[in-house]
């Protein structure tokens, strides 16, 4: 456990917030800009703000941290996939995963330690919830990534450990910090949001962020099935979510990916596949086909190449756009939340 935990963390101020810290340390506005585009940029330290006088980073230290998470494990893939798990001030620790695509460098963030939603294939809910985020912590993991691999990151999915709408709040603070054109400037729409499924904040997030991609973790057909696997199931019902993502699509015009981790003997069959299409037909979706992570202590396996295409192969017929997810970083411990459990 590091110190200091007393100070606030000055990743969590928005620009605004940080103008009226400013301003309330008798100096100008404008300052806050100064210091808001060096926190995009990761700096570690108040002293690196060159153009920042010295009495105000002086006392910018007195009452601020630069909540940069400490790496304290990582690993590397021979596909350019980095695993780290990061550590917070209080000790609190996450995961974060940076990956390569053709698109451009990503990265995965956890939006809390631990999740409470109970998902029976899934790491990071094994212990339960340990705490939310702040805006500024997750922001931290992004900052703290490209330090580490110094690269440039243009993409964000929140599909890290946690439920980020079971934190709601720190996630909106954070997509706000991170799309503010004086700091780091990240578009919109290069951000993406998993959830299992809370309704309410599908409906709110439909009105707050209707440009950010949203993805619904599905992994069932239907009620019975998704309840089997998801606790979450048996408090919004199957259809009821359909009916709220329906709604979503229609008041954003933004397609919704339905992600199905597909479990062996579990939910692979082709009639969970015909199920799913029928479901799916004719709306504008997108189906993400994720080979299981076994994750130890859990009992499941992941289902076999054959039947993982011709899952795929049912959905497409019925015309229903879908990928297999692409397996990155298969050499490093892969699934969230394993790090973390294998301390
Ligand atoms: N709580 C959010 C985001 C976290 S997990 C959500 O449920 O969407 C991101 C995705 O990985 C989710 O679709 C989740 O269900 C899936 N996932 C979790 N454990 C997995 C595993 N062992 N193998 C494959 N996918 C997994």
């Amino acid at each position: 456990m590091r110190t200091e935990v007393q100070k606030e963390n000055i990743l969590d101020y928005l620009l605004n917030e940080l103008e009226t810290a400013v301003t309330e340390l008798g100096e100008k506005k404008f300052r806050a800009s100064q210091i808001f585009g060096w926190l995009a940029k990761g700096v570690k330290d108040f002293d690196d703000m060159k153009n920042v006088p010295a009495a105000l980073r002086a006392s910018l230290a007195e009452r601020f941290y630069i909540g940069l998470p400490e790496a304290v494990r990582s690993q590397r893939s021979k596909d350019g996939t980095v695993k780290c798990l990061f550590e917070f001030i209080d000790g609190t620790q996450v995961e974060s995963v940076f990956m390569k695509y053709e698109y451009g460098n990503s990265i995965c963030i956890s939006s809390q330690s631990g999740c409470r939603m109970g998902c029976t294939f899934c790491a990071s809910t094994m212990d339960g919830l340990d705490r939310s985020l702040t805006g500024g912590e997750m922001l931290g993991q992004v900052l703290a990534m490209r330090n580490l691999t110094g690269k440039d990151i243009g993409h964000v999915v929140v599909m890290g450990m946690g439920e980020p709408f079971d934190n709601y709040d720190g996630l909106s603070k954070f997509i706000r910090l991170i799309h503010d054109k004086k700091g780091y400037d990240l578009g919109l729409r290069n951000i993406t949001v998993s959830t299992c499924g809370l309704i309410p904040k599908i409906r709110e997030f439909a009105v707050d962020f209707p440009q950010v991609n949203l993805a619904v973790s599905l992994h069932a057909p239907d009620q019975k099935l998704r309840e089997q696997t998801m606790p979450v199931a048996k408090k919004y019902d199957y259809d009821d979510l359909m009916k709220t993502c329906r709604e979503y699509t229609e008041l954003t015009g933004r397609r919704i990916t339905f992600e199905y981790a597909v479990i062996d003997g579990v939910n692979d069959s082709p009639a969970c596949a015909e199920e799913l299409a029928s479901r799916l037909k004719g709306w504008l979706t997108h189906v993400n086909l994720i080979p299981l992570n076994e994750v130890r202590g859990r009992n499941y396996k992941t289902a076999n190449e054959k039947s993982v295409a011709s899952f795929k192969k049912i959905l497409e017929r019925n015309g229903v756009a879908v990928t297999v997810r692409r397996t990155l970083g298969s050499d490093i411990d892969a699934a969230c939340g394993q790090l973390r459990r294998n301390r």
